[in-house]
């Protein structure tokens, strides 16, 4: 049965390798999670059968269109817009809108793939999807952000509804942007169909906590992982990669729970403040005067400023939350950070360590809270702002939070049982990815082909 399986997993990745070649974005999340799968297939041969590999890893559409717009200059200027519709089995598709310039076909599928299995874990009822464009908002005046993202919305207002596919952000799409968004969409179709989108404001359909469900549930799901080992952030010092809207809200739910969060970053470099990251400064400098990293310096002389990413790594942590992009942390990040005595890792972003530093991290035992489980809480929480859009009502922000946690907790829950289950004791990469998989691959079955 094993080997079976193994063949039938190696036939597939091959084929998918042979289609999809300059992919390698998208080639390391399939591989992570057809690696993962082995013992489900040996298990229930029943999937084999019904060709659910085959079919799960080829998008059910993906959408590639032109975005014209015009810049504060007067010159037309041209950018890529995606959507892929990757999986509709138990929802409508969900997913965020990177707007990036690294973003081509192999980001946005990679994304969109994570997604169907991180949305299944949620335990909501969404299906996956993951959009965006090469459009770089860095240095964009206001106006040019609006009509870049009128333009984007103009032709993805074709796609999209309440029960068909509900995008919300990502990198570089925040609440501006789903505005914007918004307000576009409902010009076009002249109604208000408040669920089309989520991270929305808070006076117009948006829900409480919504803003802060990535970070917060990044570190309510390691929380629970290190409360499973006997250990807690308190006390802990953290490291922190990034400083938008995760890592933000992940440095302070850890400060909250007694943890010292001493560094945090941006696509520059990053800072490294021995009393702990004052994040009213990262807030005001990243949110409102939208500024680099490196004018915290100003505020706070005692704090070093260095230049580039991978270097945030080297600081000495107990705990290292990655919440800035993908491959982030390499093999050679991951080794320098376990010799410096880290106990473990919760993936705010997506896919931020590489296959190689995710062996290093499980071979050394370290605890290690893999994306599609850690960072869920975003899109749960989405799921419940369409919940509350349905039912033309308005959960408090106290409530809101309350069910986020009890998500978070669900989901470690579930990876451990699926790891038990399958003979992966303590790996909750394969935890995760077996626990979201098998709801989607049941779908798929009682769906027909
Ligand atoms: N972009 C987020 C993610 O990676 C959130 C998606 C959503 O809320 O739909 O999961």
């Amino acid at each position: 049965e094993l080997e079976n399986a193994k063949q039938y997993v190696n036939e597939v990745f091959q084929s998918v390798q042979e289609k999809n070649p300059n992919e390698p974005e998208f080639l390391q999340a399939v591989k992570e999670i057809f690696d993962s799968l082995v013992p489900v297939f040996a298990q229930h041969p029943t999937y084999i059968k019904h060709g659910i590999l085959e079919r799960i890893v080829e998008p059910e559409r993906l959408i590639i269109f032109r975005v014209p717009w015009v810049d504060d200059e007067g010159k037309v200027r041209v950018n890529r817009g995606f959507r892929v519709q990757y999986n509709s089995a138990i929802g409508p598709y969900k997913g965020g809108l990177r707007f990036h310039p690294t973003v081509n076909a192999s980001i946005i599928k990679f994304l969109g793939f994570e997604q169907i299995f991180k949305n299944s874990l949620t335990g909501q009822p969404i299906g996956g999807g993951k959009g965006g464009s090469d459009f770089d908002p860095k240095g964009k005046s206001d106006g040019e952000i609006m009509r870049f993202t009128q333009s984007f919305m103009t032709e993805l207002y074709k796609h999209i509804g309440p029960d068909i596919d509900v995008p919300a952000g990502d990198i570089g799409v925040g609440a501006r942007e789903i505005g914007y968004l918004f307000g576009q969409y409902k010009r076009i179709r002249g109604g208000f169909e408040a669920g089309v989108l989520t991270g929305k404001g808070i006076g117009y359909g948006g829900s409480l906590a919504r803003t802060e469900a990535t970070g917060y549930g990044t570190v309510y799901f390691v929380e629970e992982m290190l409360k499973d080992h006997g250990l807690s952030f308190k006390g802990s010092t953290v490291v922190v990669s990034g400083s938008g809207n995760v890592a933000i809200y992940a440095i302070e739910k850890a400060t909250q729970l007694g943890a010292k969060v001493v560094a945090c970053s941006d696509s520059d470099g990053y800072i490294f403040d021995k009393n702990g990251i004052n994040l009213e400064t990262v807030r005001r400098l990243k949110e409102v005067e939208r500024k680099r990293i490196k004018e915290y310096v100003n505020e706070h002389p005692h704090a070093e400023y260095y230049e580039g990413c991978s270097g945030i790594w080297s600081i000495p942590c107990d705990i290292a939350l990655p919440c800035a992009t993908q491959n982030e942390i390499d093999k050679k990040a991951a080794e320098l950070l376990v010799s410096n005595g880290l106990k473990a890792v919760g993936e705010g972003a997506n896919m931020p360590s590489t296959l190689e530093a995710i062996d290093v991290f499980l071979s050394n035992n370290i605890l290690f809270g893999p994306a599609k489980a850690a960072n869920a809480g975003g899109v749960a929480v989405s799921a419940l702002e369409m919940a509350q859009n349905s039912a033309r009502l308005s959960w408090s922000f106290e409530d809101v939070d309350a069910k986020l946690r009890d998500i978070m907790k669900n989901i470690y829950r579930n990876c451990v049982n699926a790891a038990n289950e399958y003979g992966c004791s303590g790996n909750l990469v394969v935890g995760a990815n077996i626990a979201g998989f098998k709801k989607v691959a049941d779908a798929m079955v009682e769906q027909g082909v």
